[in-house]
């Protein structure tokens, strides 16, 4: 269930076992599974805020076509990597970061008229002389659409958001960008959904995205060359529900991409999660009212996200067999345990009622799926712990 290169991983680090470990080569297996499933010519970019190690950003940009960044951080960690397309979006950026994104050549998202404006402001200012006037920076709106109808844990078109721009400004978004001469409009963005498990309905997504887009851009006398699509595909954590490459592909088989026109993917998630797992010791076993609790070196400090989505993230026993005290080793058998992390609060859970048939303290709990938004979400240092080790195997 774990691979034997995960656990050789694990037997090298030292004691108390806390750790993630992400492994490269999975990460390339997925990318090159989602890019199996995309249609010839389609942009693959790697969404860096679900896994910003730069060790990961660093391989996986070596496999995507390039990568789509959320704040000026991420900007130059990925400028680092020499990625020959970045992508940079979010709804707040400050005019530093715009200015970094036009140094580095980036295509960017614009989420508001303002933002368009100080983009604008940014480009000319930064190249005055040689760049304000020929439309050098490659913009995109982001488009808050007024019908999509995705399931996924956090919808962000066709509701309420802080995201893009609504659909009903979008002529008023489109006449701005041709009085403003440093800017050249390259076509939408409209990132939907995450975690969206049905292949089916992504594809149709996806077509109707890129519909929309054609007909948007007609309408609003667009050339368009770029329809970004956003990230979105999905992981069930808790159950057995697969994301289905191959019926996406299926899906997507008949879709008619028109000739100048590039259609980008930004997944995140998908590409980084099944990479990781996160491993750590239990340095205790109690009963209280009842219940059995493996209490852990580690915690929703190091992997939040089962905490924040209130479900049990499944994990399995490794056993250690290095015992050093005299005294008796606690165990417990054929029990269900709580599975909970050092933090002095009782939320600090990873899963509840896990099945064990056997579980010493000393041994390990390995999680897998943790490759993406696990570390990166974390609320590291409350309570001052120690990080987890972070080994890359691979490549
Ligand atoms: C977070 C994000 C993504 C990646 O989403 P996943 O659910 O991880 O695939 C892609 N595009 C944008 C704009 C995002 O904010």
């Amino acid at each position: 269930m774990i691979p034997p290169d995960v656990l050789a991983a694990l037997r090298d680090q030292r004691r108390p076992v806390c750790a993630y470990v992400y492994d490269l080569d999975v990460a390339h297996r997925t990318v090159d599974a989602v890019r199996a499933a995309l249609p010839p010519g389609a942009l693959l970019l790697y969404a860096v805020k679900a896994n910003s190690h730069p060790g990961v950003v660093a391989a996986l940009a070596r496999h995507v076509d390039g990568l789509e960044v959320a704040s000026g951080g991420e900007l130059e960690l990925a400028a680092g990597t020499g990625a020959s397309t970045i992508v940079f979006g979010g709804p707040a950026k400050t005019d530093a970061e715009l200015s970094a994104a036009v140094a580095a050549g980036a295509l960017v998202h614009a989420e508001s008229l303002l933002e368009l404006r100080r983009l604008a402001a940014v480009a000319g200012g930064d190249r005055a002389g040689a760049g304000a006037g020929d439309r050098c920076v490659r913009v995109a709106l982001r488009v808050n659409r007024a019908g999509v109808d995705l399931a996924g844990s956090h919808r962000m078109t066709g509701v309420p958001t802080q995201f893009g721009i609504d659909e009903a400004a979008l002529g008023d978004a489109v006449a701005l960008v041709r009085e403003l001469p440093a800017l050249r409009l390259v076509g939408f963005g409209l990132h939907a959904v995450s975690n969206n498990l049905d292949a089916v309905a992504h594809a149709a997504y996806v077509a109707d995205a890129l519909d929309w887009s054609v007909a948007a851009a007609r309408r609003l006398g667009v050339p368009l060359e770029y329809v970004n699509v956003g990230g979105g595909l999905g992981l069930d954590y808790a159950g057995d529900k697969r994301f289905d490459l191959d019926a996406l592909r299926a899906g997507l088989a008949g879709m008619r991409v028109p000739r100048g026109v590039t259609l980008a993917f930004e997944p995140g998630r998908f590409l980084v999660a099944s990479a990781g797992w996160y491993a750590a010791e239990v340095l205790d076993l109690k009963r209280t009212h009842g219940r059995w609790f493996a209490v852990l070196r580690g915690g929703t400090h190091h992997f939040r996200l089962p905490a924040a989505w209130g479900y049990s993230h499944p994990a399995v026993v490794v056993p250690v067999e290095d015992w050093p005290y005299p005294f008796e080793r606690p165990e417990v058998r054929d029990a269900h345990v709580d599975v909970v992390g050092e933090l002095c609060t009782p939320r600090d859970v990873l899963a509840r009622e896990l099945r064990v048939d056997r579980l010493r303290v000393g041994d390990v709990l390995v999680f897998g799926n943790t490759g993406g938004y696990g570390w990166d979400i974390s609320h590291r240092d409350f309570l001052r712990h120690p990080y987890p080790q972070i080994v890359l195997i691979g490549e």
